[in-house]
This record gives structure tokens, sequence and C-alpha cells, in this order.
């Protein structure tokens, strides 16, 4: 049975979006993650977030120290106000200082951080070691059906991103560098520890919808699953991956053993408009994407998404809309329907109401099963990508995508 209420053009679900650019040519394979990042700690240091227990015992045995400071050591990982190892009070001052010397506690800390969403939705700029910066997003919700809360972390897996849509603020910044995978996890301690300060969490659910493609940060993304789930218990059901569509990459996910829900964002339902949406798919075209996004269905038994950001005048004809409603037809996935977030520097935005709720009823009639999301938090610069690029035009944000000192306000 449909699900979407066409008259509630601005829906009631919230999700981290982003925002920028065109840059026609397609990384196919991971920009590298800095060798070193922390506060002047040297290369190869490793992070606490992803060492594994065998590593970190072999790193007491080095110093001398008993294997059972381990547990203390991991314990305070997920512990909401430890920010630095100086702080976990059972550790002799001696042991803190060289287990400091020889791993970092964590690898993302909140430069700023902005209120949305009546206090429910917190947009972080989380700055990297070697001070570039990356957008992580916590929101609080009820959770759907109950009287439970759910609260959500939207992490970003690169500085940037290579795949340039045209609608994406992220895509106008071209691609940085990948995250490591270290740099997931502590974003999700960091957004942990705002909401555990504003009384809500803790985390219940992940989406990899920030700034960058997952898969194309794909050892990124598959350790920091796999860390989050092993250490901060998440299960991969409560975990979604969005892609703009690296099929190869679709295929090889299938086969990790992590059955997360993977969205694709579709956004066309022709070549001939995809290869303008999402320049992607000239190198990964509709029919190679949707056979591996099958493939991922069928392999994982995860039902799929389908993501398409609405765009007025450009992929908001009915004929569009019936060419969606065919391919969730074929690959039994849930459609989300998000009106374009505005960009600076593009001349788009979402459709008039009319226009949009002609898409959606055309959606329904072929029982397509629908959800419109609003990326709310409009005061926090909503879309990702987006309170990075305000923060750049306050110049709080160096040309070389570090952060500088904080701008003072004129008197008055
Ligand atoms: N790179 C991945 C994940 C990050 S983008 C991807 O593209 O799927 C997360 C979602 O935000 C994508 O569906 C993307 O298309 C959408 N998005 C980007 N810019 C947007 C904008 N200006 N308005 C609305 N949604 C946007
Ligand atoms: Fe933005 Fe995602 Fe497109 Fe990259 S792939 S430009 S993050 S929408």
């Amino acid at each position: 049975m449909p699900r979407a209420d066409p008259g509630r053009w601005r829906g009631a679900a919230r999700e981290c979006r982003r925002v920028p650019s065109y840059h026609g040519d397609v990384a196919t394979s991971d920009p590298p993650a800095p060798a070193a990042s922390g506060k002047g700690t040297p290369a190869g240091v490793p992070a606490l977030s992803t060492l594994d227990r065998d590593d970190l015992l072999r790193l007491l045995d080095d110093l001398g120290e008993p294997r059972w400071r381990a547990r203390q050591i991991e314990s305070a990982v997920w512990q909401p106000f430890i920010t630095e190892l100086a702080q976990v009070r059972q550790l002799p001052a001696r042991v803190r200082e060289r287990v400091d010397q020889r791993l970092r506690f964590t690898t993302a800390a909140v430069a700023s951080e902005v209120a949305a969403d009546r206090g429910a939705t917190f947009k972080l700029l989380c700055r990297l070691g070697d001070g570039q910066t990356v957008e992580t997003v916590a929101m609080e919700s009820r959770a759907r059906g109950t009287s439970g809360r759910r609260a959500t972390v939207c992490v970003s897996t690169q500085v940037g991103c290579a795949v340039g849509c045209p609608f994406c603020a992220t895509g106008q910044m071209g691609l940085r560098r990948s995250c490591e995978a270290a740099e997931v996890v502590d974003q999700v301690r960091a957004a942990a520890q705002v909401l555990h300060r504003h009384g809500l969490g803790p985390v219940t659910h992940l989406v990899y919808m920030g700034m960058g493609e997952p898969l194309h940060a794909y050892e990124a993304t598959v350790g920091s699953i796999r860390s989050l789930v092993r250490s901060a218990g998440i299960s991969p059901r409560r975990i979604t991956v969005s892609t703009s569509g690296v099929a190869p990459r679709i295929e090889r996910l299938a086969g990790e053993k992590l059955p997360v829900t993977l969205a694709i964002s579709l956004h066309a339902a022709t070549d001939e408009l995809r290869d303008r949406l999402v320049p992607l798919n000239r190198a990964h075209p509709l029919e190679e994407l949707l056979g591996a996004a099958g493939g991922y269905a069928e392999i994982t038994g995860r039902r799929l998404s389908l993501e398409w950001c609405l765009i007025g005048g450009v992929n908001d004809s009915l004929e569009q809309a019936a060419g969606l409603a065919r391919i969730a037809r074929r690959l039994r996935a849930h459609v989300n329907v998000i009106p374009m977030n505005r960009i600076e520097g593009s001349p788009w935005g979402p459709p008039d109401p009319a226009a949009g709720r002609a898409f959606l009823n055309r959606l329904l009639a072929a029982g397509a099963v629908v959800t419109v999301r609003d990326t709310r938090g409009g005061e926090a610069e909503a879309a990702c990508g987006q309170l990075r690029a305000a923060l750049q035009r306050r110049r709080h944000l160096l040309p070389d995508g570090t952060l500088g000192p904080p701008q003072r306000r004129a008197a008055g």
C-alpha cells in the first residue's frame, strides 16, 4: 500500500542531506587517507577506535604494562565525557603519557556545533588530525510507530567528493582525500558526546550520507562499520550506506557479510538524464547499477532504498516518475523523495508544490512505497557540505580546507 501522503509535501522524516558541483571526472579507486593525523603524532600511529584487541595487547606488552589495562583503555572509548586519554583516571599518569605517544585516542574533534530543529538536530564540523574538516549530523527523533526514541548519526567518508553531482555542495569542493576508518568511527563518538551533553542519545542508527562517496572510500566505510558493530554494538541492520552507484563496489559489499541497508542515489530513470545528474553514471550506467543493486538485495536479504533528489524542471516529469516506479517495482525498493535543497552557485531548486504533488501522485498510482524527506535544520545550513560552505564564506575555514581562528563579530 502506498504510504506517502502527497499533500504533506514537506515530510516529517529527517535525514542528513547535502549539496555541491560539477566535476566531469570520476575517481575509480580509493584516494588515499593521510599517513598521519592527530596532534603532531608521527606517521602510522594507530588509532584507538580501530585498533583490535591483539594490537592493543602487543602495545601494552611493548610498554611492559599488564594486559588487563587493555580493558581500562577500551572502556574509555565510548565514555561520553572522555575526549582524551588524560581524562582516563584509572590509568596512572605515566601509563597515560606512554600510551598517548603510541596511539591516537581520537581522530575527530568537534570544531563547530550548530543546533537546529528545536535542539533535536546538531550539525557538527569535525576537525581531523591534519586540519581538514568534515560534516557530521546527530539527530534525535521518535522511533516510527513506537514511543521509543532513535538517535541517528550521519557520517562523512571523504573530505569532498569526486563524483561531482551538480546539485550537491560537497561535489563542488572536488575531492581532497578519503577518511580513515577511525575518522568515521570518531565522528560517531564525537556526535554521541554532543547528544549526551544535551541529554539525548544513545546512538541507535547510522547513515553514511555525509560528505563523500562511501564506496570510493571503501576501506574506511567497511572498516568503520565493522568497528562500530563490534565496539558500539550497533546492528548492521540499523546502518544505511548511500551510494551514487559504484556498481563493482556494490557487488563487493554484498560479499562482506554485513547486511547493511543500501540506499541508491538514483535521481534519474534514464541514462541520458543520469549522465548529467550523477556523472558516475557514464562509467556505470543504469543497467549495470540496477543489476548490482538487485544482486545486493538478493544476497543480503535487505530491502533497497532509492533516493531521488527532486529538482524542479529537471527530474520531476511524469515520465521520470513512471520510470522510477518501474525501477522500484523491479527491485522491490522503497523510494525516498528529497526536495532539492538549494545550494550556492546552482540555479536549481525544489519543484513548485503542484509539480511535486503530481510527481508523487504518479509514483503512488504506480504502487510505489514512498517517503518524502525534508532536510530540516535550515537554520543549521541544512544539507551536508553547506555548513562547511557557510563557514568558508565567513572565513572561518581557510582556503586549504583547514579551520582558521574564529572570527570576531563586529561590535554593535
Ligand atoms: N555520495 C553518496 C552519499 C552522500 S550524498 C550519495 O550520493 O549517495 C547523500 C544524499 O544526499 C544523496 O542521495 C544525495 O543525492 C543527496 N543530496 C545531495 N545534494 C542534495 C541537495 N542539494 N538536496 C537534496 N539532496 C541532496
Ligand atoms: Fe554529492 Fe553524493 Fe554526488 Fe558525491 S556522490 S557529489 S556526495 S551527491
